[in-house]
């Protein structure tokens, strides 16, 4: 895509030079800025620390009028306000923390038009005071910042981010710019859906981690395995995640025991003997830190040489967090992942028996089909990565993954495909799954008969293969983009452009052999 350029763009990147003494855009703001200023709606997918935040502050600045910035935290409001005023921008927030005198200085300032910047909280929004002082206002951008946590079943769900559409709806629809660190595909279908009155311009930034080597392997002698990696990076910085924190300290003891410094970390230990750790890990050079995923947050060593799992992380956002925790200094750093079908089982049993609705646990379940699928994928994982993040722009191989480097062993998946393809195209692409592999399979469900798919073509073109080896086939089919799956409804798969050409016959599909062979394995036991 060619650079943006205008003469708005031109205004915005000389107040990001004089006004906050920064050269240039950072890769990304420049696409988001332009379209903010060209007047549409925006949401915005970035990594925390991109710069978000300045994608709504120079658009405010350079327009000259009043940005509302709805905020969940108060602590993050004050830090972005007391910086804007450093470099002169006019901004104040509203929330609890506020005296009535400064409320009021607020309000004249806001009355007067002399506000670029409003940061308000959610509830403090909704109020009616607060509608009628920002209706009289003219309010020409609502920048929701923490967009997710819109997200009925995300962490960090807030009910009254639900309201802010209507609250916009009340002040006459302005432009709304959406920005959030977290947003896969289902969340980002969830904020469009509840925030906006007509579709945004979606922008994913930012995602790739170039220096970091990415690899995903199947657990085998475990304990092995990470003694070699390891060892064959003595004198590093690394964190091997832990599944227990029982695993956490044998694997110290393990690593130890070969020579190498290692420190246990978990919720568990005494609460000196685990900062002591943690402050060895930070001030010295070359522990290894065995923790469970309790470690890293907040914790900002640059050196981590690298990051180990010892078992299926709990999703993709997850995995990418904790792998982020290493080369943080940019220079190359090498991440290891270890996982096993007992680790697939458990977290399905765990979804299963989970108290949350079955809504939540079709969620969850989806979550972790779409890990699984990184984990099995025929294609560079860094691409597969980043198009769960959908950052689609670049699907040139990396080089720099295990994919890339060792490649899989794969076979001629393409009439499989069309055929897994062709079933979500004959049944209306409204079906999930296990409709579709019965139907592949000729199975009478009884769903497969009420809907009449036993008098498909498709019906029964596919008992080659086992049911299980139908799911990990459109495992491979989401890896490969090409189908997608509603990871918020009833889990309907649905065809892509690029599924299309597989269908059409104009492309082949190389499947990972080990995967599908797996899991007709795993029916035979
Ligand atoms: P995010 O909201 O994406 O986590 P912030 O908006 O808080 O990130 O920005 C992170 C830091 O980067 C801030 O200190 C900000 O001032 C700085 N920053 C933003 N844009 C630029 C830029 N173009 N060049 C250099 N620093 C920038
Ligand atoms: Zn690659």
């Amino acid at each position: 895509p060619s650079a943006p350029a205008g003469p708005g763009l031109d205004r915005a990147r000389a107040v990001l030079r004089e006004v906050f003494g920064y050269p240039d855009f950072r890769p990304g703001q420049d696409d988001i800025v332009a379209e903010v200023l060209a007047g549409r709606d925006v949401l915005a997918v970035m990594p925390t620390g991109a710069g978000k935040s300045m994608c709504f502050q120079l658009p405010a600045i350079v327009r000259g009028d009043l940005v509302v910035v709805v905020s969940p935290l108060i602590a993050l409001m004050r830090d972005q306000v007391a910086q804007l005023r450093t470099s002169g921008v006019a901004a104040a927030a509203l929330n609890s923390s506020i005296e009535p005198d400064e409320a009021r200085a607020i309000r004249a300032d806001l009355e007067a038009g002399r506000l670029r910047l409003l940061y308000v909280a959610p509830e403090r929004l909704g109020r009616p005071d607060t509608l009628d002082l920002l209706a009289r206002a003219r309010v020409a951008t609502i920048a929701v910042d923490e967009a997710h946590c819109i997200a009925q079943w995300g962490h960090d769900f807030r009910p009254e981010y639900r309201e802010i559409g209507g609250f916009a709806a009340r002040l006459g629809n302005p432009q709304i710019v959406a920005l959030t660190a977290t947003a896969d595909a289902a969340t980002r279908d969830e904020i469009v859906a509840g925030l906006f009155a007509r579709p945004p311009a979606v922008f994913v930034h930012g995602f790739d981690r170039p220096n970091l080597f990415l690899a995903m392997r199947p657990k085998a002698v475990l304990r092995r395995q990470i003694l070699d990696f390891v060892e064959a990076r003595k004198g590093s910085s690394g964190i091997v995640y832990c599944t227990s924190r029982r695993q956490t300290e044998d694997l110290a003891a393990a690593l130890e025991g070969a020579g190498i410094r290692a420190l246990p970390y978990h919720a568990g230990l005494d609460g000196q003997v685990r900062s002591a750790n943690q402050d060895a890990f930070l001030k010295e050079d070359g522990i290894v830190m065995t923790a469970t995923v309790a470690f890293g947050m907040g914790i900002d060593k640059p050196d981590v040489r690298f990051v180990v799992h010892a078992g299926l992380p709990k999703s993709i956002e997850a995995y990418y967090q904790e792998i982020g925790r290493a080369g943080r200094d940019g220079l190359p750093a090498d991440t290891l992942t270890l996982y096993g079908t007992d680790d697939i089982v458990l977290r399905r049993r765990q979804i299963d028996e989970s108290e949350a609705s079955d809504e939540q646990k079709h969620v969850e379940r989806r979550r972790l089909e779409a890990l699984i699928a990184l984990a099995e994928t025929p294609r560079c994982r860094r691409v597969a990565l980043l198009a769960h993040f959908g950052e689609v722009d670049d699907q040139t191989p990396c080089g720099h993954c295990d994919v890339c480097r060792d490649g899989v062993e794969t076979f001629d998946g393409t009439v499989a495909a069309q055929k897994a393809l062709s079933a979500m195209v004959r049944t209306g692409e409204r079906f999930g799954e296990v409709h579709l592999a019965a139907v592949l399979t000729g199975e009478s469900t009884d769903a497969v008969v009420r809907f009449g798919h036993d008098q498909l073509k498709t019906f029964g073109c596919g008992k080659e293969f086992a049911k299980t080896q139908w799911r990990a086939i459109f495992r491979q089919i989401l890896a490969l983009g090409l189908a997608e799956v509603d990871m918020t409804a009833h889990g309907r798969w649905w065809v892509t452009a690029e599924g299309v050409e597989v269908l059409k016959g104009r492309r082949s599909v190389p499947m990972n052999v080990a995967t599908v062979q797996a899991a007709g394995e795993r029916r035979a036991k």
